[in-house]
């Protein structure tokens, strides 16, 4: 695997595709720099080889041009972190794009436009792909957040470059941590799904299945396969067309030897409401009427014990609705667990979506070995699906 720090930058330009799609307030503020902090290691260590950085990403959702999705918003953020001037320019192909690339001077940064004003980028268009490709001596990926889409500047781009491509730090280091849970990790592995749907996680549920030892299914998640296995779930949520797979996968796991965890007990809700009553009951007996919101303690425990004994975890998906503060318990006990195997020296990888939010509201990011910086990326990893950004480099 190519990674940046096969190169030597020295009065070289490096083209690095880099996930700046940051979320911005109403005064055109970042509210969470962490996509800009991850960059960082990448790019300081381009321009002390003596290189210059050209760095392009997308941001937002815009349909072409639009002021409010522009990155010079951004500007003053990536100069506060990198500790660096940033260049802006606003094209990211063209004329102007080209002058400020061939003027650039090793040390100097220059961010060029949202990507995204120009529906060729989505398309995975050539053409487009090529003019970016004008503008850099090495083609550096370090956008893992878009690694599974095949846009020009993630994955087509990298076809002009030949041998000047290589992964950037963020995105190795990504691909290094699925690497250890989904193939080297040291045994007992165990991977904990929760969130919402079966149907969300079904295809990595398959695939880990002959990757680990063992599998919490947490979160509402679990209802359904309570059910298929003949409990009483109350309004709790279910999805009653993935109950036969539910018992599919049961089997599935049982043929594999994994050990499955499926919560005993729950904290049931007699509404949808931080406010609502609540009690501890079984997770086969809810009463009608009520919903399981929540991992209850019998289940808690016999989580911890599990995750204490791995060596390699990986988490996805809350336990219980942790938007609300009364059923976040079962969410952050799990967090709890994970730090202290962590700190035990197991290695433990947290990615996509939720458990992200999750893991950072409750401050254990700190805490784990890694958390994933990309939500639809991790999880199309974790199916077991090969994303082009990353093939594209590797080709
Ligand atoms: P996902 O995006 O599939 O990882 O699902 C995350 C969502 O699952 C979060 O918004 C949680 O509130 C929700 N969730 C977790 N446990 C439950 C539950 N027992 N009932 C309803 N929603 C849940």
């Amino acid at each position: 695997m190519k990674t940046l720090n096969d190169f030597n930058f020295k009065n070289k330009k490096a083209l690095i595709r880099v996930d700046f799609n940051v979320p911005l307030n109403d005064r055109f503020e970042v509210t969470d720099t962490t996509r800009i902090v991850s960059a960082k290691p990448s790019i300081i260590k381009i321009l002390e080889d003596g290189g210059s950085c050209i760095l392009m990403s997308h941001l937002g959702r815009p349909k072409g041009i639009q002021d409010q999705f522009s990155l010079k918003h951004i500007v003053s953020t990536v100069e506060d972190i990198l500790g660096v001037g940033v260049i802006f320019v606003n094209q990211c192909v063209g004329e102007k794009a080209q002058q400020a690339a061939a003027n650039l001077q090793p040390g100097q940064i220059l961010l060029l436009e949202n990507l995204r004003f120009h529906q060729e980028e989505e398309a995975g268009d050539e053409i487009f792909a090529k003019q970016l490709s004008k503008l850099g001596d090495i083609y550096i990926n370090d956008a893992f957040g878009t690694a599974h889409r095949a846009h020009a500047s993630t994955t087509i781009v990298a076809k002009f470059f030949e041998e000047n491509k290589a992964f950037g730090n963020l995105l190795a280091k990504e691909i290094e941590s699925i690497k250890k849970v989904m193939e080297t990790g040291e045994k007992p592995v165990l991977a904990i799904l929760g969130g919402a749907k079966v149907s969300s996680k079904i295809t990595i549920i398959e695939n880990i299945l002959d990757k680990v030892n063992h599998l919490i299914i947490g979160g509402g998640m679990a209802f359904t396969f309570v059910k298929a296995q003949g409990g009483k779930i109350g309004n709790s949520i279910c999805e009653d067309d993935k109950i036969d797979l539910a018992l599919a996968i049961l089997k599935q796991a049982k043929d594999k030897g994994v050990q499955v965890h499926i919560p005993i007990d729950t904290i049931a809700a007699d509404a949808f409401s931080n406010d609502a009553n609540t009690q501890t009951v079984a997770i086969n007996a809810i009463p009608d009427g009520w919903e399981g919101v929540d991992a209850g303690p019998k289940s808690i425990a016999q989580f911890r014990e599990v995750v204490m004994q791995s060596k390699t975890i990986l988490w996805n998906g809350p336990l219980g609705v942790f938007e609300m503060e009364r059923f976040a318990q079962g969410t952050i006990e799990l967090g709890n667990a994970i730090a202290e195997a962590t700190k035990n020296g197991a290695f433990s990888l947290v990615g996509g979506g939720d458990s992200v939010a999750a893991v950072k509201q409750f401050g254990f990011q700190d805490k784990v070995s890694y958390v994933s910086t990309g939500g639809g990326a991790m999880l199309e990893s974790l199916e077991g699906k090969t994303l082009p950004g990353i093939a594209a480099i590797l080709e």
